[in-house]
Order: C-alpha cells, then sequence, then structure tokens
C-alpha cells in the first residue's frame, strides 16, 4: 500500500503527528511494534500526569487512552504489534514490517528509547522477583521492595510503591539524584528509604528473590535487604544501533536532526525520545507535529515552502 506518509511508534510523539498528517490531508499510517500509547500506558499507567497544560488530575492510562481515542476518532490507521524490522530508502521508502511491506514518500521515527532494560550483572539478577518496570504498585502493597538506580524512573517507581503501600529501599551509586527535582522533593518527604552511595553486590533467594545484597561504595560496608522483589530502573540500552542501520546519524543517543526535525537521510523525519534531550510528554508533542509539518512540506512541495 502506497503512503504519503508513515509514522513509526504510537506513544505521544507518534500520535501527535499523526493527528497533524490528518490535518494536513496526507495519507497517513501508523505502525506501533506493542500497543498504541506508549511508556504512558506500558511503564506508567499507575502514575499521576501533570506535565502538560491542560491535563490535571489523571493517571497515565487515562492520558494515553484519551491520546489514542483523540486520534483513532480523527479517522488515522494505527496499527498495533507491527514490529517494524527495516527501512529501505527510495523514492518510496520501503519499510517491511512482521506482518508485511507498506510504501511512503516520507517517513517519521518515533520510536522512543525505550530498547531493552540495562542489566546489573550481578549474580541472581534472573531470579523471579526481579522487574525492570512496574505495570501495577498496588499489587505490592503490604511487600518489600528494593528499587535499583536514581534517574526518573527509579524515582517515579519507588514513590509509586511506596504511595501503594509497599516498604521500600532505593539504592543509589551516588550520594545525588538524577531525577527532577519535583521527585526528590517528593521522595525526602516519603517514607522511602534511600541508601546513597550503594551499588547491588548480589541478589539472592531460593526459587525467587529473598534478599539484596549491597555495599556502601564509599565504606566498604556491607548490608543484606531483606525482599519481595527488586526493580531495576538503570536505563535502558539504547536503540542507536538500529537507527544507525538505516544510515541516520547520531549525536551521542540522540538521532541528529535540522531545525525541522529532518535527520541526514532526506525525507526521513525524526520525533520525540529520540531527538530530545528532555524527555517529557511537551517536548514529544512538540516534535511530532514539527515534524508532521516538515514531512507535508518535503511531500507536497507546497509553493509557499
Ligand atoms: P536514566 O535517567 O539514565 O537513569 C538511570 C539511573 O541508573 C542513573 O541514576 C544511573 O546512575 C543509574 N545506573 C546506570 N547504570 C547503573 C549501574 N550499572 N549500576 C547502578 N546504577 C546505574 O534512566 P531512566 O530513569 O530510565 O530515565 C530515562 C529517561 O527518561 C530520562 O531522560 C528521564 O528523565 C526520562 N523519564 C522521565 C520521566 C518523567 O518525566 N517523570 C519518567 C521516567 C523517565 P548515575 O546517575 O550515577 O549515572
Amino acid at each position: 500500500m502506497r503512503y504519503d506518509l508513515i509514522i513509526v511508534g504510537a506513544g505521544p510523539a507518534g500520535l501527535a503527528a499523526a493527528l497533524d498528517a490528518e490535518y494536513l490531508r496526507l495519507k497517513t499510517v501508523v505502525l506501533e511494534a506493542r500497543k498504541a500509547g506508549g511508556a504512558l500506558s506500558q511503564m506508567y499507567p499507575w502514575k499521576d500526569v501533570d506535565s502538560f497544560l491542560g491535563m490535571v488530575g489523571m493517571k497515565g492510562q487515562e492520558v494515553s487512552d484519551r491520546i489514542v481515542h483523540h486520534v483513532r476518532s480523527a479517522g488515522i490507521d494505527i496499527r498495533e504489534g507491527e514490529e517494524v524490522r527495516e527501512v529501505q530508502t527510495g523514492n518510496p521508502f520501503t519499510v517491511v514490517t512482521n506482518k508485511g511491506t507498506y510504501h511512503s514518500t516520507a517517513v517519521i521515527i518515533a520510536t522512543g528509547v525505550r530498547g531493552v532494560p540495562r542489566k546489573l550483572g550481578v549474580p541472581g539478577e534472573d531470579l523471579p522477583g526481579v522487574i525492570h518496570f512496574l505495570p501495577e504498585p498496588k499489587k505490592c502493597k503490604g511487600k518489600r521492595a528494593v528499587v535499583v538506580g536514581g534517574g526518573d524512573s527509579a524515582a517515579d517507581s519507588a514513590l509509586g510503591l511506596d504511595a501503594a503501600g509497599a516498604s521500600v529501599w532505593m539504592v543509589h551509586r551516588r550520594d545525588d539524584l538524577r531525577a527532577q527535582d519535583e521527585s526528590k522533593e517528593e521522595l525526602l518527604k516519603s517514607k522511602v528509604k534511600i541508601m546513597w552511595n550503594t551499588e547491588v553486590e548480589s541478589i539472592g533467594g531460593k526459587g525467587k528473590v529473598e534478599v539484596a545484597n549491597v555495599f556502601n561504595n564509599k565504606t566498604g560496608e556491607k548490608k543484606s535487604i531483606g525482599c519481595d522483589c527488586v526493580l531495576i530502573c538503570i536505563g535502558s540500552t539504547s536503540t542507536k544501533d538500529h537507527l544507525e542501520n538505516l544510515g541516520i546519524s547520531m549525536r551521542s543517543a540522540l538521532v541528529k536532526v535540522d531545525q525541522d526535525g529532518m535527520t541526514s537521510v532526506p525525507g526521513v523525519f525524526a520525533a520525540g525520545d529520540i531527538v530530545c534531550k528532555i524527555k517529557r510528554i511537551p517536548q514529544a508533542l512538540a516534535t511530532g507535529e514539527r515534524a508532521a509539518y516538515s514531512a507535508y512540506k518535503y511531500i507536497k512541495n507546497p509553493y509557499w515552502k
């Protein structure tokens, strides 16, 4: 099937691009490897989302449902479970998924940066009860959880678990968090026990997680924390390799784009976390819209361009 535009990824950036593309009357399809809605529904359905204007008092799942509904009700075709395996350059581009082959004049990549969760590389990491994201904190009510990491994912998860009534230790290798200040404040007010300058040496248990063995990297002091689960939130391996295979230039872990959101491959645009240093929903929406508008100019070549 021949389209004007193929959007890869149905998180906030891809969906914002899709809505704009419809507004601009581009024949568009959105291909999503998992479920539409992105990290909001897959990783933080339980989290309060208050980072973008006009959305107040809503959880990640509700925000995700709303944006997916908005885009679908505009008549846009979002195909879930379609993992893009290859993008071949040319006129048209050829996009090969696990389910079929598509052609388009332009492509927007909005796949996010989640990749594969990074591993600690310690003994016991594969035991049942060691997880990398938290779909439902309520299930941990009354349980003991060790959260590893000091970024926003670790902070959000520790706060979510604490609010759900779990007993939480946060183990971080430095004496300061990478997470945003708002979360730092919340953590200091919460019951989460933060273990600074601390690293995990091993995870133990018979058939499932029972203990996290940690050490202080300043004093050498060792401690064993009895626990029911260990949540490892230390980032993920980037999708860099995959993108480099398309011939797209990268700058560090981000896709290099010009001021129109176009990558080093003419006709291929990028949006969302893969182009933004600050990985927040408003940036995803803005870069999604920019990519769609620029793709319109590339495809239609209007006289006023
Ligand atoms: P991240 O920001 O890269 O943080 C990873 C954390 O894990 C860092 O504190 C890092 O320590 C630690 N770490 C890395 N490797 C480690 C290892 N081998 N052993 C022990 N600790 C290790 O990853 P993230 O928290 O998944 O967030 C990814 C991106 O998404 C960020 O840009 C974040 O801001 C964004 N995000 C935003 C929100 C939100 O807006 N609420 C929510 C989630 C994620 P160091 O600090 O020492 O490097």
